[in-house]
């Protein structure tokens, strides 16, 4: 299953977010500490924010995102909004807009 970055609209798999970005394991789990967290959470070069965490940059970002990106960015920002700290959710959700094409495809 994949997560997109809000900004740019890349995919990145959520195994390897939560494995090797976040690690979701032990006692300083960074992946809850980033769902909590009232500031973005910055890790190897990817920024988060809670609730989700959702990843508000990643480092495929262009410096300046294109306009066509930004229409699909507020879809996939609105739907966050409303899936709150569901974050398996949210990544089902887009994958099944995505089956639907509903996104251009990259
Ligand atoms: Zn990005």
């Amino acid at each position: 299953m994949d997560m997109k970055c809000l900004r740019c609209l890349e995919s990145w798999d959520i195994s390897y977010i939560r494995e090797d970005i976040l690690p979701d394991v032990g006692p300083c789990n960074l992946w809850k500490a980033a769902a909590k967290a009232p500031k973005p959470t910055h890790s190897r070069g990817f920024t988060f924010s809670a609730p989700g965490p959702y990843i508000e940059s990643c480092p495929a970002c262009p410096p300046v995102v294109d306009d066509s990106v930004k229409d699909e960015s507020a879809i996939i920002r609105a739907i966050a909004d409303l899936m709150g700290d569901d974050i398996d959710g949210f990544c089902s959700e887009i994958e099944d807009m995505e089956a639907l094409g509903m996104f251009s495809e990259e």
